[in-house]
């Protein structure tokens, strides 16, 4: 005998998050059925919450609750010259927990991955170029991208399409200390710290 169908249709949808598998969306399926309905309905203002005042900033592309521009992009303190490469918010704030970084960023919400059928057109590359030729402020790019295969094909695409622009901008990335392989998010802030104060130029 199976679930009721209300607890596999959530089920179904706890399912399809990230690193959780149907034995997990069982339980949480059913734990917010019957044990713990307070929560339930929590979740639900959270949720309705989130999908009516979340939006992406119209400069970085980080997430925020604002109308037009985020905090750090809205902060006039913050060092217009360099841009932070990011693939996800999550890693946008890592960085910033580190305070070790007063410049901008811009998050490209995905990585050039032709395996998974994701070319430089489906994530916020153009946008970023947008961003280069219309601000002579900007003098360099860093890219904060996981040190993988993936991540590095991105920084060097970005960097050959900087190059074409002809502009007075360099491209440098988190310095070699960050183990190959590893994830920006799981870093301590020393890590994070050291690799941004010892950035390598991008070749
Ligand atoms: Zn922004």
């Amino acid at each position: 005998m199976a679930l009721p169908r209300s607890i596999r249709d959530l089920s179904d949808r706890f399912s399809s998050l990230p690193g959780v598998g149907p034995k997990l969306s069982n339980r949480i399926a059913l734990y917010l059925s019957i044990s713990n309905r307070k929560l339930a309905s929590r979740l639900e203002d959270s949720l309705k919450d989130v999908t009516e005042k979340i939006r992406l900033c119209n400069n970085c592309f980080n997430v925020t609750d604002n109308e037009d521009l985020c905090e750090i992009c809205d902060n006039s303190e913050r060092d217009s010259s360099t841009i932070l490469v990011v693939e996800t918010p999550l890693e946008l704030y890592s960085i910033e927990e580190t305070g070790e970084y007063k410049g901008l960023y811009h998050v490209l919400h995905g990585i050039i991955s032709p395996v998974n059928g994701i070319g430089p057109d489906e994530i916020k590359i153009n946008e970023l170029i947008n961003r280069l030729q219309n601000n002579s402020e900007i003098e360099e790019i860093i890219f904060g991208l996981n040190p993988n295969l993936e991540g590095d094909s991105t920084s060097l695409y970005i960097t050959n399409e900087v190059k074409d622009l002809d502009l007075d901008v360099k491209t440098t990335r988190l310095a070699k200390g960050i183990p190959t392989g590893s994830s920006i998010e799981y870093m301590s802030s020393q890590t994070l710290s050291d690799s941004l104060r010892r950035r390598d130029g991008v070749e």
